[in-house]
């Protein structure tokens, strides 16, 4: 790359919402670049986050259901993980989509430079490279530097016992023993995937439920079948302190119980999963007048920061920390750069998926969320143990729970836990974006026999006519 080359827009790091967005400015025809700390394109989502774990969950899958086999006629004997095999193909599958962003770079015409970039001022950009310090012009910035892990200060993180996502995705071997901190997405995904795979698991979570952000029935389904899998799910329950174990071979993690009993376990690997930071330091933010709010970046709902020129998407701003959200903004912002006709993202029609087992898939309002804006609900729920395709599939645990206004039947909600949940949820979001309602899927033909019969059932069940219950 030249150093004098002036950009229309470039784009500071390269996960789910920074790549996506410069392909996007590449097929609209602007001056693309992006700026890469690390030496492969892809960030936290493709090489320690979503991409490495679902591979992880795949193969946890997997083994359930050999496991499972029996049932079917399918008997396997000596049935074991190889995990130097698991960890060859989770680093294939991440070089090869790795390799397919830099080709997607190639194919739109976008430029790449590796180094640490930050903000000079508007419209520049400072990058320390290998070879030295470039500047880059760009008449825009976006600044999509995602987020890292938080950490509790009774718990330092020492990346050997006690770890993040990061090392849990590049373990040498299996560990005997599991504590995981923290119940939202990344706890309850490690937790299950760890479970299938044979290792003995714990699960520390300081508030009433799992997964809060989900809806409460379904939170407490997940509760209730990660008990019947023989998770050791702890709720309410606040973490003290670690110490070495006295075997040298892992921690032991103090907490307190509700009651207010002291307890420990000795885990062989301690994983914090306590929520994620935005990455706003010294990126020269600040100094090139950008708003911050504790850490995240303010932007409008176009992605613009205060500072003209300046754009902010994915985990740096207070949006759901998704891939697919930062993707849909960086889109968004790209597209408002070019002066298209856009529209602002309705943050209430995102999908969450969350893959454990069973997989959480949901989009809208939860049943409390309705009733405290004072809609007038109605619920619809169907349960997967009714549905011919999960009996079929062996998987017939959880439901699909439909949230609708009483009057017009406008859907609200829906959540679904059960499988292949974060598959089912996209009829739901495209039901929500075009403001369908609840008779509509009723009247939606769902074919038989398929898992999505469940959402069908669903809105029937909201009218009180459910066919299968
Ligand atoms: P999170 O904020 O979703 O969940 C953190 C959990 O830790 C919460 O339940 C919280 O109550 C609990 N907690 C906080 N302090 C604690 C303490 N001291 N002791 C015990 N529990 C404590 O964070 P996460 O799971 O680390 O995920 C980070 C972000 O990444 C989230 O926004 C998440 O949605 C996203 N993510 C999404 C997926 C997915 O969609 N499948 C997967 C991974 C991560």
């Amino acid at each position: 790359m030249a150093n004098e080359t002036s950009y229309d827009v470039a784009v500071l790091g390269s996960g789910p919402g920074g790549y996506v967005a410069a392909i996007r400015a590449g097929q609209l025809g602007l001056k693309a670049l992006v700026i890469e700390k690390d030496r492969h394109f892809g960030g936290t989502c493709l090489h320690v986050g979503c991409i490495p774990s679902k591979v992880f969950l795949n193969t946890a899958e997997l083994l359930d259901r050999v496991r499972r086999g029996g049932e079917q006629g399918v008997v396997v004997d000596g049935l074991r993980l190889d995990w130097p095999a698991l960890m060859k193909r989770k680093n294939r599958i991440i070089r090869k989509n790795a390799g397919g962003v830099a080709f997607l770079f190639r194919k739109n015409n976008v430029e790449t430079l590796h180094g640490l970039g930050r903000v000079a001022g508007p419209g520049k950009l400072e990058v320390q490279t290998e070879e030295g310090t470039s500047l880059v012009t760009a008449r825009n910035i976006i600044i999509a530097t995602g987020s890292e892990p938080r950490s509790i200060p009774s718990v330092p993180i020492d990346g050997q016992s006690v770890v993040t996502n990061t090392e849990m995705l590049a373990l040498a071997s299996q560990p005997a023993s599991l504590g995981v901190i923290g119940a939202g997405a990344v706890g309850v995904e490690f937790a299950s995937m760890f479970h299938s795979f044979g290792t003995n698991v714990v699960l520390l979570e300081v508030l009433p439920k799992l997964v809060p952000v989900e809806d409460e029935e379904i939170s407490d389904e997940l509760f209730k079948l990660f008990k019947k899998r023989g998770i050791e799910t702890l709720t309410n329950t606040r973490v003290e302190g670690v110490t070495p174990a006295n075997d040298g071979s892992g921690v032991d993690v103090q907490f307190v119980r509700p009651d207010g009993t002291k307890d420990s376990r000795s885990v062989t690997k301690l994983l914090v999963a306590v929520g994620r930071k935005p990455r706003t330091e010294n990126i020269g933010l600040e100094q090139a007048g950008v708003e911050l709010d504790r850490g995240t970046v303010v932007v409008d709902e176009f992605m613009q920061t205060g500072t003209k020129g300046i754009y902010a998407i994915g985990d740096v701003v207070a949006t759901q920390q998704l891939a697919h959200v930062a993707s849909a903004e960086g889109v968004l912002a790209v597209e408002h750069i070019a002066g298209r006709a856009v529209r602002p993202l309705n943050y209430l029609h995102m999908p969450g998926a969350t893959y454990c087992s069973p997989e959480i898939g949901s989009v809208g309002l939860t049943e409390s969320a309705a009733r405290e804006q004072g809609y007038d609900v109605k619920i619809g729920r169907f349960p997967f143990a009714a549905s011919p395709k999960a009996t079929i599939l062996g998987e017939s645990d959880g439901f699909v729970k439909m949230v609708s206004e009483s009057k017009y039947g406008e859907l609200l909600g829906v959540h679904i836990i059960g499988p292949h949940a974060t598959d089912l949820i996209a009829e739901a979001v495209v039901a929500l974006e075009h403001e369908a309602t609840a008779e509509s899927l009723m009247h939606s033909v769902h074919a038989h026999p398929t898992l999505s019969e469940a959402v069908g059932e669903a809105a029937h069940g909201a009218f009180e006519l459910p066919l299968h219950v």
